[in-house]
């Protein structure tokens, strides 16, 4: 980055919120149906149909008000945002404009740096455009689908504030179970907007608006190529020619971002009043709703009980099924830094590898926990429980059977060992000698000959317990 310049940026997140039904009627909102399967009167947008406000969707925006410390208005309104669109049967989305449900709220970064979020109000999904070679198609299946969008403040100042930022509403969206939250399927969408202007300028640049971004792989790529057109553009003495406010669109395969459509032909909405619904005013009740621990709190938990470094308390409670794992094994009386070892280094690294989510984690919490504490029990050794680890990610089948099978039972024995020992050090007299003599480091040879004598299954603790009790 060009040290002469400063980086805007505001981001516009729309989050599908989990309800059973749509926002203004009682059509499921499940996911992958046959298209236009999923639809009535009301989100096929025919005339007289009248839309009813779907209760849970509001609860889902008071609770996510609460977690980012906002204003939840008593009274929001809703109106029509006009636009012509095939996917969108009715001609407008309904949506909340002049007072929406959810105002000044805030995400803090680990810098401690605060973000603000100007608002965040309901709305309605549109339906969804298929297109296959020269024919198009539309599913409706989508449309009706109650939609949190939040809009920030331009506060972030680049891409890493931008990701962190993303991340930590991914994760309180999840945590409140208000959405699933899945960038791929598009219940998790951010547009991004982005300005430079010269450091000690004081008005902002010109934004672009960047759609269609659903990793935040690339929401950062995207951010990033644009900040450089935008330094280029000064550089080269273009930016009024280059830079104009836009929207753009990300093609992931070239890493650029290209004009979507101008200014000139920048949409007007035409906003007015919705006139089928009266003003939404939130449930008493609803003000008094408690809302679960949020992921940051339950880092600090974390890292205060049971003594985890900031790194892997932020790892734990990145997503709330790690978190509740953790937790699991911690319940069943695993130590917080074996739990932490096995399920963030050993579980999550095969499952990474394999593509699995720890949501269809073919090992459980229980599972993992009985590997820690055999392995604290001695019954075997760090490395065998990683062999039962192996298996298990292949066989549905119990820890100690793994165990048998792999025949990977530590000798615990102690009159075992000390047979071996025994016979170890009388084939090695020599080298006993020497390290009598002052030849320390020998010891590390006697502990490998009896390792060997046992297939590498004596315990190494006893096995080193018992030499040096010989070699005193
Ligand atoms: P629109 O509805 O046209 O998208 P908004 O006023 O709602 O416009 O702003 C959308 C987003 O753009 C907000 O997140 C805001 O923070 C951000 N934004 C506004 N001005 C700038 C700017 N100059 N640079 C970067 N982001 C900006
Ligand atoms: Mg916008
Ligand atoms: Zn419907």
């Amino acid at each position: 980055m060009n040290k002469n310049y400063e980086v805007v940026i505001g981001l516009e997140v729309h989050v599908q919120l989990n309800t059973k039904s749509k926002i203004f009627c009682s059509c499921p909102t499940s996911f992958g149906d046959e298209p236009n399967t999923n639809t009535c009167p009301v989100c096929l947008g025919l005339p007289g149909a009248l839309p009813v406000m779907n209760k849970e969707a509001v609860k889902k925006a008071v609770m996510f008000g609460k977690a980012v410390n906002a204003k939840i208005n008593k009274i929001s309104t809703f109106e029509r945002k006009n636009y012509f669109y095939p996917d969108l049967p009715k001609g407008y989305q309904i949506s909340q404009f002049v007072v929406p449900i959810v105002e000044n709220g805030e995400i803090i970064l680990d810098s401690g740096k605060k973000i603000g979020i100007t608002r965040a109000h309901l709305e309605e999904d549109a339906g969804k455009n298929i297109h296959e070679g020269d024919v198009s198609k539309v599913d409706l299946n989508r449309a009706g689908t109650p939609l949190l969008e939040i809009v920030s403040e331009p506060d972030m100042r680049s891409s890493d504030e931008a990701i962190e930022y993303l991340k930590k509403l991914h994760a309180i969206v999840r945590y409140l179970g208000i959405s699933d939250a899945n960038m791929q399927e598009g219940s998790f969408r951010c547009d991004a907007n982005v300005s430079v202007r010269p450091k000690g300028q004081k008005e902002f640049g010109t934004r672009v608006e960047i759609k269609n971004l659903n990793s935040f792989r690339f929401i950062k790529q995207a951010i990033e190529y644009e900040i450089e057109r935008h330094i280029e553009a000064y550089e080269y003495d273009e930016y009024e020619d280059e830079v104009v406010q836009e929207t753009r669109l990300f093609d992931t395969k070239s890493g650029e971002t290209k004009s979507m459509r101008g200014k000139e032909e920048s949409a007007d909405y035409r906003y007015f009043p919705e006139p089928d619904l009266l003003p939404l005013e939130v449930p008493d009740e609803f003000f008094d709703i408690e809302i679960p621990e949020l992921p940051d709190e339950k880092k600090k938990r974390y890292m205060e009980e049971f003594k985890l470094k900031e790194y892997d308390a932020g790892v734990l409670t990145a997503e709330p099924a790690l978190a509740k794992f953790f937790e699991e094994m911690i319940e069943l009386g695993v130590e917080p830094a074996a739990a932490n070892r096995w399920l963030a280094i050993e579980l999550l690294g095969r499952l990474n590898k394999a593509g699995i989510s720890i949501e269809n984690s073919p090992v459980p919490a229980k599972k993992l926990a009985l590997i820690a504490i055999r392995e604290k029990e001695a019954v075997i050794s760090g490395a065998g429980g990683k062999k039962v680890l192996d298996l298990l990610m292949e066989e549905d089948i119990e820890v100690d059977e793994a165990i048998e099978k792999l025949g990977l039972k530590q000798v615990s024995d102690e009159s075992a060992i000390e047979k071996m020992v025994d016979e170890v050090l009388s084939a090695n007299e020599d080298k006993v000698a020497e390290y009598k003599a002052g030849k320390e480091k020998l010891f590390g040879f006697f502990v490998g000959q009896v390792m060997k004598a046992s297939r590498g299954k004596a315990n190494p603790q006893i096995v080193n317990k018992i030499l040096k009790e010989k070699l005193k």
